[in-house]
């Protein structure tokens, strides 16, 4: 699989208070687009802020925590003046929400998303979007929280942007969603869609996947045992509960339609698994030390590698504070 591997340079400090956009339209609201819309407002990144959602009481919470300067259920008026808009909702849902905004693009907006699968989002907005101006994108940053009272200021700080635009993207629409990535502290990757997914798949899908698995193991264990497990609940099932805690919805999704991967992904580790079963069954020490430091030496790896995070303080409810806006955008005047 071709991957582009063009990692640009983080040059968020020149970018900081001069908009990138006029106006950005978030279709969905919650963690993640309300996490954006925090660092795009503190940042002055962009004139304008709008919101829509299905619910009201969604919009009302972004509104009350300042995400967003208006908020809407009327999806097409949303992103009538949008020079972005960012589709931020579960996966499953990208159609459904290119579909809603659709009539009411200007030609010249660029469309991206947040989604955590790409290559089947790419298939479920192309019936409804110019897809020489969608730019489909991942970040990989998030908390198990969800909603617009979720959101947090510099959730994106050091992690990564993954962007998955085809070819038929002009570059310099491309560059400009990479700009606003790098300007909230990411660093910008691209990637080959179907890459990404495989790629996600062992590193996101599945322990997501697992950690639902061995909290529901010990949820179904009876009696005195089930007691015991939350009594003594220590590091390892505590730090699984604390995954296995993120939103349904959204990782129903993900799996759903990142299917090839993560059923591939799955196979193997089954097959893993099931060697070590058979090394604790057959007392094979040294078989299990050898897996056990491999492992290790993974963790080191990723330690070093930047990958390790402590947990951002949540900041929810509180209002975001709001740059002051006076540079012209760096997009071309609409
Ligand atoms: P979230 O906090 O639950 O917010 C989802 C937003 O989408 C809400 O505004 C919700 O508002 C709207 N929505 C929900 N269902 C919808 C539907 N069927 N149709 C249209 N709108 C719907 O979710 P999130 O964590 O921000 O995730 C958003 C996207 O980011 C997902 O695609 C996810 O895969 C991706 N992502 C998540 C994480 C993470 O750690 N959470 C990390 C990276 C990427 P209404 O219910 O009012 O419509």
């Amino acid at each position: 699989m071709t991957v582009h591997q063009s990692t640009m340079a983080a040059d968020s400090d020149l970018l900081r208070r001069t908009p990138l956009f006029d106006q950005i339209t978030f279709v969905g609201i919650g963690l993640i687009n309300g996490s954006l819309a925090r660092d795009v407002r503190r940042l002055g990144l962009a004139r304008r802020l709008v919101a829509t959602a299905r619910n009201q009481g969604t919009l009302d919470q972004a509104r009350a925590l300042g995400l967003v300067d208006e908020a809407t259920t009327d999806a097409v008026a949303a992103v009538r003046d949008a020079e972005l808009v960012v589709i931020g909702v579960p996966v499953g849902a990208s159609g459904e929400a290119a579909a809603s905004v659709s009539a009411g693009l200007h030609p010249d907006a660029i469309v991206t998303d947040v989604g955590s699968v790409k290559a089947r989002v790419i298939e479920l907005v192309a019936p409804h979007l110019d897809m020489r101006r969608f730019v489909p994108g991942h970040p990989v940053a998030g908390t198990e929280e969800s909603g617009p009272t979720a959101a947090v200021d510099r959730l994106f700080q050091g992690r990564w942007c993954i962007l998955t635009p085809s070819d038929e993207v002009d570059p310099t629409v491309a560059e400009r969603v990479a700009a606003l990535w790098r300007a909230v502290g990411s660093k910008v990757e691209r990637m080959d869609a179907l890459h990404h997914d495989k790629v996600l798949a062992i590193t996101s899908h599945l322990p997501h996947l697992l950690a639902f698995n061995i909290v529901n193991t010990a949820d179904d264990l009876e009696g005195v045992l089930k007691a015991e497990v939350l009594k003594y609940a220590a590091g390892g099932f505590t730090d699984f509960t604390r995954i296995a805690a993120s939103d349904p919805t959204m990782w129903r999704d993900v799996f759903l339609h990142n299917k090839p991967a993560v059923l591939e992904i799955v196979g193997r580790y089954i097959e893993d698994l099931v060697a070590l079963q058979r090394a604790i069954r057959w007392d094979e020490a040294d078989a299990l030390s050898e897996r056990f430091e491999s492992a290790r030496f993974i963790r080191r790896e990723v330690v070093r590698a930047g990958q390790a995070y402590k947990r951002i303080p949540s900041v929810s409810m509180r209002r975001v504070d709001r740059a002051p806006v006076d540079a012209e955008p760096h997009g071309v005047p609409r």
